[in-house]
């Protein structure tokens, strides 16, 4: 019987990899021509951190990534808290993209993941901190850095995505992580991310242009989410708040901002769409200034002034000049 069942036996593995052989090769037809497929059969799944990083693998990634993003519309991403489902989820993913430092409970949730391609986009640019004196004081607010990992320095300004040069910068380390994750595609990210550097690239001329011969160069903002954009086009930002969009201000801070608002001519405060605006309302009305809206762009909503990144930070340019003064 065992001289018999050899063969058989045999017979069945060469057949077994015959039929596996068969079915990988149906399943690679069908996954190029089932786009409409909305579980993400035979597409790249990345999960990403936030909005700013979604758009980013959606863009280079097009139709070959199913992208989800950890950072509901219309949630405030700092200090994102994920429930045991998404920590779960996480692990399923091909591709992660998050950003470590903006969102503690992400970052720990990566480490943990076992996911093997993790593009953190603070390592594809240059952080810096970024504080406003006002007051003598270096005014950093936030959690960034405080009790959390402070390898990337405590203190570290998180939106780099403000700046359309650092931003491109993230955008060609994420297409590198597409084409690493997914070579068979490798071709096609590498041409998306060109494309997308290359609008970036006009963004930054057209800030760089529309700013240029401007009055004033200081804007007040109630979240610290633009020094990077202004420390590119020369500007100088005072926040009302800090990093984090929901710290309060001080009552030494809300005085310093009343004699720079007079000191400066100051014209506008800036909030944006995802926080509260009480504080900003607050001063613009003891202060009769002009309240208009800079979007840091962390969520796109019903409320945002565009439906995607370059639509809004075109937004935020005219914004900006009209309280500059620019012409
Ligand atoms: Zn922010």
């Amino acid at each position: 019987m065992n001289i018999h069942r050899r063969p058989i036996s045999a017979v069945s593995v060469a057949a077994a990899a015959v039929l596996g052989l068969l079915a990988l090769s149906a399943c690679s037809g069908a996954s190029e021509n089932t786009s409409g497929d909305s579980k993400g059969g035979g597409k790249l799944k990345v999960t990403a951190a936030f909005y700013p990083l979604e758009y980013l693998a959606a863009q280079i990634g097009a139709d070959h990534v199913a992208v989800t993003d950890l950072t509901k519309p219309g949630v405030e991403p700092h200090d994102l808290e994920l429930t045991p489902k998404e920590t779960g989820r996480l692990g399923q993913s091909d591709v992660i993209v998050y950003l470590k430092g903006l969102q503690p409970a992400v970052d720990d949730a990566v480490k943990l993941s076992g996911v093997q391609h993790k593009v953190d986009a603070a390592s594809l640019t240059t952080l810096e901190s970024h504080g406003t004196e006002v007051d003598g004081t270096h005014h950093t607010t936030g959690d960034n850095g405080a009790g959390g990992d402070s390898e990337e320095g405590a203190g570290a300004d998180p939106h780099i995505w403000l700046d359309p040069v650092k931003y491109a910068e993230v955008a060609k380390g994420v297409g590198k992580a597409l084409e690493q994750a997914d070579p068979a595609n490798a071709a096609e990210y590498g041409k998306n991310t060109d494309a997308l550097v290359a609008r970036l690239t006009a963004l930054d001329t057209e800030f760089r242009d529309g700013l240029k011969n401007r009055a004033s160069d200081t804007f007040v903002t109630t979240h610290a989410a633009f020094g990077y954009l202004a420390e590119r086009y020369g500007l100088v930002e005072e926040a009302v708040n800090g990093i984090d969009p929901e710290s309060e201000p001080s009552a030494a801070r809300v005085k310093a901002l009343h004699d720079l608002v007079k000191s400066k001519h100051v014209s506008t405060v800036f909030f944006e769409t995802l926080v509260s605006d009480a504080t900003a309302k607050t001063l613009a009305g003891d202060l009769r200034l002009r309240t208009d809206v800079l979007d840091p762009i962390e969520g796109i909503t019903g409320k945002s002034k565009g439906t995607d990144y370059f639509q809004v930070q075109r937004s935020n340019l005219t914004a900006l000049r009209a309280a500059l003064g620019a012409k």
